[in-house]
């Protein structure tokens, strides 16, 4: 007899009309008919050989070919003895031990950058995002990697306008002077300055459009992410919001700079003391298998979960907003993806938020 073990880096999510298998180790998804679950779920009971016998002679080829194409793509192997239990499944339990891992702040002056230094210290915050709102100078760029400098962040990521001083040199700078920066986007670029080649410390992109932080939370599949730590993040708690925290243009702390929710302000209150508010931390255990039209959805491990933009506002009696994220043009139950905004209804919808 041979029976067929999944390898336990295998993630199987059931949709409505098609699995998503995940292979955590390679982090990539692909999509599979419905029919091939079935499949999944009898070789988890039966030797292959009682499955085939049990199909019709006509299924037995398409079967046949179902289990091949699980070996092939190597999401699991055969034993000849019973199920090999050298194999024990992966636990999906997730454990983050700071208390804030992401910072986004929008800013138009980079001092309020140190005023917020001990807060970052104390939380053990590990990625800042900073959106600024204006042009920043060679000195400022330099000023905000060395207010870190000795920080526990593990990186910076910017985002600035671009401006006509930004050439070469201003870049190559940047690589001499800097240390903490991972990551520089410059937006509303309309040519950009010169070919961005691999060969700085950080990446580098120069973006034509004008990048607003509005444009956050679209939901598409080339932002999906087959990480482990991410899905596993997402089994547990909520996958865009869970150990987050904004700071918007004004200085309001909210769970992101665009929920409507605000804790206090930085010109008066540390993150410790808005983080430890009732309310700030509502969002965070907030799974997709609790989202409407998500909890169905085959993608619902890899995507992102945008509280700020849903489809309703209506609250839960916890007070939780579960409506399907407004910005995904994908209805689980067809399989079909149509443009979120060219929807009537969606685009109204945003246009209501935004300018609330
Ligand atoms: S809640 Fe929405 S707007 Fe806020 S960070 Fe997440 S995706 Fe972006
Ligand atoms: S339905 Fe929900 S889980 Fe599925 S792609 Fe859209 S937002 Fe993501």
């Amino acid at each position: 007899m041979n029976y067929f073990n999944l390898f336990s880096n295998i993630l199987i999510t059931k949709g409505p009309t098609r699995i998503l298998i995940s292979d955590l180790q390679r982090n990539v998804s692909e999509l599979y008919p419905l029919e091939l679950y079935e499949v999944i779920e009898e070789l988890k009971k039966k030797s292959v050989e009682e499955i085939l016998n049990d199909y019709h002679e006509e299924s037995r080829p398409i079967v046949h070919e179902y289990i091949n194409l699980l070996l092939e793509k190597e999401y699991g192997f055969i034993t000849e003895n019973d199920w090999d239990m050298n194999f024990p499944p992966l636990s999906y339990e997730y454990h983050e031990p700071s208390a804030i891992t992401n910072l986004f702040i929008e800013i138009e002056d980079i001092h309020i950058l140190k005023k917020i230094y001990p807060s970052v210290e104390n939380l053990g915050i590990k990625h800042l995002v900073i959106y600024s709102l204006k042009p920043l100078t060679i000195n400022e760029f330099i000023e905000i990697d060395d207010t870190f400098k000795t920080s526990v962040l593990s990186g910076i990521e910017i985002f600035s306008p671009f401006h006509q001083k930004i050439n070469l040199s201003f870049i190559q700078a940047l690589q001499k002077n800097t240390a903490r920066i991972y990551s520089l986007i410059f937006y509303n670029c309309p040519k950009p300055p010169f070919k961005a080649k691999d060969e700085y410390r950080f990446s580098l992109h120069f973006l034509k459009d004008d990048l607003k932080i509005s444009d956050c939370g679209k939901v598409d599949l080339k932002y999906f992410n087959t990480n482990l730590p991410k899905i596993l993040e997402a089994m547990n708690h909520n996958s865009c919001l869970y150990k987050k925290i904004g700071i918007d243009g004004h200085g309001n702390i909210r769970n992101c700079p665009l929920m409507n929710e605000s804790y206090g302000n930085v010109q008066n209150q540390n993150l410790e003391e808005a983080i430890s508010q009732s309310g700030f931390k509502k969002y965070w255990n907030l799974t997709k298998d609790s989202i409407e039209t998500c909890k169905d959805c085959e993608f619902r491990y890899v995507c992102t979960d945008c509280r700020a933009y849903t489809e309703n506002p209506g609250k839960n009696k916890e007070g939780l907003n579960i409506s399907k994220p407004l910005k995904c043009g994908y209805n689980p139950y067809t399989g079909e993806w149509e443009d979120w905004s060219k929807n009537l209804l969606k685009q109204q919808t945003f246009h209501l938020l935004e300018f609330k």
